[in-house]
Order: structure tokens, then sequence, then C-alpha cells
């Protein structure tokens, strides 16, 4: 059975075509530029890249170009239709309506309609991927995946925030969290890595790319995580503030006489180690700077590195306890000088890191030795992996 795995945004589309027996990855790609020009990039496992410029007006024909370029008699890698099975696509925000991901109905779509609000960069775009597809591949099951379900098992001490409660009740304002898929599935393989049952770990999760987030799974479930109400909240990171104090959002929009829409730039596009540093949003430019003298390229990353030991901290204290880290997505799988400057700051749990297998690349290792009281892992995450895998479970069980 083969699976397309979508992540629709609204000018892209990456996909996956994966073979749910033996997960192998058939082909993988990408869509840019839709709805401006269009590029298509097709790389087929075993065969030649392919690059296509042809228009792409709208995601319905981009999920046609995907469609074309799976079937291509050259660079393709299925000879018909019916060899896609099913569809598992990335939603990002689920609300308080999934805690699990679910067969794609008119009711599921009337939900994701409804959380658009919450995630009006992201819903919309995933809904127009699903329409495409059922209008492109009429009786093909579709499945919906979240990146807010993982966190649906939080507390409410943990997702309440401390304002009046009819705000809550009214728009539903509580702290969701992002990147569930992700710290699922490391959580899951670490548990494995450790040969214990997750039911019996504290773990705690660092997904740190462009976007991080931070997760506290206790038992296999999310207790709690960094991003919030949206991907905003939590750690520093690339381009985003994280967690500031809230007056200082007034304060500059008074001084400077911003919009809501010019301030919410500010905190998405010109902050985190970007907006410290004036280098880059890329860690790997920021370390450079860094190692050249750059100072406040230096600042940058120290404040980022800071900001999450902290948070790992918090976490230490909240479950009482932690058993492994994790250190998953771009920087968390290959920032090795990043994670030493953190577990630095956690030598206090008795963590030791093996300086060799802290340089070791693209696989998942412990990087702890011995006698680390806590065991930290690197684990490349693979959300696709996990969308595929639900996909099979609930079309195919
Ligand atoms: P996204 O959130 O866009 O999915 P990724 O998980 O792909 O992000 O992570 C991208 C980030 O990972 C880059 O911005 C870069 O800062 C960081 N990164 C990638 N490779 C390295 C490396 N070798 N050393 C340090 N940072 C890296």
């Amino acid at each position: 059975m083969n699976i397309l795995v979508l992540n629709c945004g609204s000018s892209s589309l990456k996909y996956q075509l994966i073979d749910s027996e033996t997960e192998n990855v058939l082909a993988i790609g990408l869509c840019e530029r839709i709805g401006i020009d269009g590029r298509l990039k097709h790389e087929p496992t075993g065969k030649d890249k392919f690059v296509s410029e042809a228009p792409l007006p709208d995601h319905t024909v981009a999920v046609q170009a995907v469609i074309d370029a799976l079937l291509d008699a050259d660079h393709g890698v299925i000879k018909s239709m019916t060899e896609i099975n099913a569809v598992g696509h990335r939603v990002v925000h689920g609300g308080e309506f999934f805690s699990s991901s679910v067969i794609i109905t008119d009711e599921v779509k009337d939900a994701i309609d409804k959380c658009a609000e919450l995630a009006p960069l992201h819903n919309p775009a995933n809904l127009i991927g699903i329409n495409a597809c059922e209008k492109l591949m009429p009786g093909v099951p579709q499945v919906a995946v979240f990146d807010t379900a993982f966190h649906q098992t939080m507390p409410e001490k943990a997702y309440l925030y401390a304002i009046p409660y009819k705000y809550y009740e009214k728009y539903k304002i509580r702290k969701y969290g992002f990147h569930g898929t992700s710290h699922k599935y490391v959580s899951r393989v670490c548990a494995s890595m450790m040969d214990t049952p997750i039911e019996e770990l504290k773990i705690i999760t660092c997904h740190l790319g462009n976007g991080g987030s931070i997760c506290a799974v206790r038992n296999g479930v999310s207790v709690d995580t960094s991003m919030g109400f949206t991907p905003l909240d939590g750690i520093a990171m690339g381009t985003r503030s994280g967690s500031i104090d809230p007056a200082v959002v007034l304060y500059l929009m008074q001084k400077e006489n911003l919009s809501p829409a010019e301030m919410d730039t500010i905190l998405n596009k010109e902050s985190g180690v970007l907006g410290i540093s004036g280098v880059s949003s890329d860690f790997r430019d920021i370390e450079s700077a860094g190692n050249e003298g750059n100072e406040r390229a230096a600042i940058a990353l120290d404040t980022f590195s800071y900001r999450v030991a902290k948070t790992i901290g918090e976490y230490v204290s909240t479950m009482k306890g932690v058993d492994a880290i994790v250190f998953t997505a771009g920087l968390g799988e290959n920032g090795a000088i990043t994670r030493q400057v953190i577990c630095d700051y956690l030598r206090y749990l008795g963590i030791h890191l093996d300086s060799y297998k802290n340089c070791i690349r693209g696989k998942a290792v412990e990087i702890t030795t011995k006698q680390s009281r806590v065991q930290v892992f690197v684990i490349p995450t693979n959300e696709e992996l996990v969308i595929a895998r639900d996909t099979k479970e609930l079309v195919f069980k």
C-alpha cells in the first residue's frame, strides 16, 4: 500500500510517497511558488531528479503536477493512480477538536476550518490541499494528522493562561503546542533505544529547527510544551521572539505607532537570533559569525542556549525528574556545539556528554557516557513517517 504524505503551505506543497509495508520512501518532492509562477522538484528513489518550471496557479494544479510526476514514464515511481492507496495530510491546528489523527470527512473539514482563526497561515492552505486531493483522487481515503494533537493531554494547569477565564471560554485562548508529531515520534524512538516502556519514562524532547519547541513527555504523553496559543511562544527561535513580557508589545506599539500587523512581523520575522545578532536566522551563519568575533552573534547563541536549558530545567522540576533528553530537527540534530553548551548548563543533573558521540551525524545515537545519570540522545525526526503510519493504521486496520 502506498501513502501520499502531503504538507501544504500557503504557496508550497511538500510530498512523499511512502510504501507503508516497507516504510521505504519511493519519491520525495516540493512544489514552490504556487500562485506566483511555479516550480516542482521531484526526487524519485533510485532515479534522476527532475525539476519543472511549469506554472502552478493553484494547489489543485500543484497536486495534479505531483501525480503526473509520480506517474511519469521516466522519473515516475508508480504506473497507475490506483497505486496511491491513501493520502495523509499534515494539518497544523486541530484546536480542542482533535487529540489524535482522523479520517477526513465533511465534519472534520468543518472543524479544521473552525480552527483557521487560530492558524490563519496554515489551516486554510491545509484545507485547500485536502479539497484538491478530493477532486483529483475521488474515493481515495484521506487522513489528517495534527501538529497540536499530541499536546491535548496537557493538564489545565499547563495549558491555561492566567488571564480572565472568559477569554478561554469565548475564544479558546490557551496553550495548544505544536510540533506534536515530531515530539511524539522522537519520544517513542527514545524509549525503544532505552529498551524501556515509554509509560515508565520522563523524557524532555527538544525540537530545534528554524522554529523550536520543547516538550515534557511523562509516561508517553505530553504534559507541557513551550509553544503556546501560537508557535510564537517559548524559546527564542530563528526569527521568532519566543516568550517575552507581554507589556513589551504594548509599549513598543505605542512608542513606534505600530499596527498589530507590523508588531506581528517584528515578533515573528525580525526577532529571535536574527533580531539579536543582526546577522542571520540560520544557526550555521551565527555560529561562524560568533567564531569570527561578532559579539552580538555570540550573545544571540548564548541567549538561545540559556533559554533552552532554562526550559528543560522547568520541565525537570514539573515532572519531578527526567530520564532522558532528546535533541531533534535541523539544529538539534546537527548543532554539536549548541548541544554541548545546553548540556553544560545541565551538569547539575549528572549529565556527562561523550564528546566523540556528540559529533556523530545523521543517525539516532545516545551522546552521553555510561556514567551519565540522565541519558541524552540525538534522534532525527521523521514527521512524514508518522503521518504515513497513522494513515495506514486508520485506513487499513
Ligand atoms: P524548519 O523549522 O524550517 O523545519 P529545520 O528543522 O530544517 O527547520 O532546521 C533548520 C535550521 O537548522 C537551520 O536554520 C539551521 O539554523 C539549523 N542547522 C542545520 N544544519 C546545521 C548545522 N550543521 N549546524 C548548526 N545548525 C544547523
